[in-house]
């Protein structure tokens, strides 16, 4: 494989879009080998045609605030692949939210989602818009108008978006009751619904319980266990919390949480009703961890990022490339045992490079917060089949599929000197299935 030449195509493309060529590259490096071993790859041009999205939209979102000023965000639809599913994948509301990287977050969703073991394309979405510290109504109003020029691309069999970062239960529910409007279905168009409208049990914690349920996979594959193991997450939004929430559960001391502000250290572990707390303190809206601190008497350190505390695992959980080299330096030395990244590509490739030269157990996103569009899989078969599990059905099948995601990353990434490359394990497994759908299906 030419790895240069694609990148350096791309690049001539899109240039600037630095998140989607650092997800392309990573992805590229790793499944060159296997990708060697099939000409028949080659032949179809399967790498040309995976890295550029099957198609983009692009629109206005116009929208009035509560002072009645008009107001005019961007909004994105980004349809990557699919080959084996429906498009699928999250929308997210940042103001950072721009093409580079919805499609890093498209591209890397392909491979979660063929990980899942479910039958789900890759996209991704969003807007520049920022929800934090606007009202219910303004919320309303930019999710009514957003989903008004969404609504004809989207569909349950032709491309399903759920949330993200900014696109909570709320956001879901107001999409939802537009989606309904205009297109007078009641469908699983959308997944992260209320319970009361065809949502799934257990979906708001998937993200955060599939990647524990991975991280202690990891440890109980080199023959540790999580009890009494410290960890500091990143992030106090929802996946944080339901990382905190099964961290805890399973026995380890959750000793940090942070935000844009800085990060909490809490050395008698954050558990139980702090880790409600968590919920409180994104409802304020302000975005800031330190209330925190005089809440409960922790340290607040300011401006600055958890991964200088010494603990025994890592779990990024707040956005991409939030964890760089310098991190990664301070935590080797700080005898770091593992890292999982439960948000997405929430390492730069410096930091892995330096986790896997160390052989410290690294799981990358795409396989440990898969347990998230995972679930979001199980909310889509629910609603296809007009019947809801119970919370023990789901959480039964969520550990299931975290379960076989780890065997497939073992399958194709362990080393000759027993090292798992659970980064190279992912890509590959993710790869080689959607792959040999492209090449079955012909070139379209
Ligand atoms: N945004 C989540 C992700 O990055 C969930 C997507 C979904 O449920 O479709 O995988």
């Amino acid at each position: 494989m030419k790895i240069e030449q694609i990148i350096n195509t791309l690049e001539a493309r899109h240039p600037g879009e630095n998140e989607y060529l650092q997800a392309v590259r990573e992805v590229l490096v790793t499944i060159q080998d296997v990708y060697n071993e099939h000409p028949e790859f080659e032949k179809s041009q399967i790498i040309e045609r995976l890295v550029e999205p099957d198609r983009i939209f692009t629109f206005k979102v116009s929208w009035t605030d509560d002072r009645g000023n008009v107001q005019v965000n961007l909004g994105y639809r980004i349809q990557f692949n699919n080959a084996i599913g429906p498009y699928k994948g999250g929308l997210r509301f940042h103001p950072s939210v721009n093409p580079s990287i919805l499609k890093f977050l498209g591209f890397e969703q392909i491979f979660k989602n063929s990980l899942t073991t479910l039958p789900m394309g890759g996209a991704k979405g969003g807007s520049d818009f920022n929800p934090k510290g606007k009202s219910d109504a303004e919320v309303m109003r930019f999710c009514q108008a957003f989903m008004l020029e969404l609504w004809r691309y989207i569909g349950p069999e032709t491309d399903v978006p759920a949330g993200d970062i900014g696109v909570g239960g709320r956001e879901i529910a107001y999409l939802y009751g537009m989606y309904r409007k205009l297109a007078r279905e009641n469908t699983g168009v959308l997944t992260g619904k209320n319970m009361e409208f065809g949502g799934s049990l257990v979906r708001p914690e998937a993200t955060g319980f599939g990647g524990l349920y991975f991280v202690n996979q990891m440890l109980e594959t080199a023959g540790q266990s999580i009890k009494g193991k410290t960890i500091a997450i990143s992030g106090f939004g929802n996946v944080a919390w339901g990382a905190a929430l099964k961290a805890t559960e399973l026995g380890a001391k959750v000793v940090t949480i942070s935000g844009p502000d800085g990060y909490i250290y809490d050395e008698k572990g954050i558990s139980g009703e702090k880790i409600d707390y968590m919920l409180e303190l994104r409802a304020t809206c302000n975005d800031i961890v330190s209330p925190y601190a005089q809440e409960f008497g922790a340290v607040f350190v300011a401006g600055r990022r958890p991964w200088e505390v010494k603990v025994d695992i890592a779990l990024p959980c707040a956005t991409q490339n939030e964890l760089n080299g310098d991190d990664a330096r301070k935590l080797i030395e700080n005898g770091v045992m593992c890292v999982g990244e439960i948000s997405n590509m929430g390492c730069t490739p410096e930091a892995i490079d330096l986790f896997i030269e160390n052989k410290i157990m690294y799981g990358p996103g795409k396989a440990v917060n898969a347990g998230g569009v995972a679930t979001s899989g199980l909310e889509m078969t629910q609603n296809a089949m007009h019947l809801s599990w119970s919370a023990a059905e789901v959480d039964a099948k969520l550990q299931q599929i975290m379960h076989d995601i780890h065997e497939q990353c073992v399958r194709h990434g362990r080393q000759t000197d027993g090292y798992i490359n659970y980064m190279k394990g992912a890509n590959v497994a993710g790869f080689l299935k959607v792959a040999k759908a492209m090449l079955a299906q012909g070139i379209v």
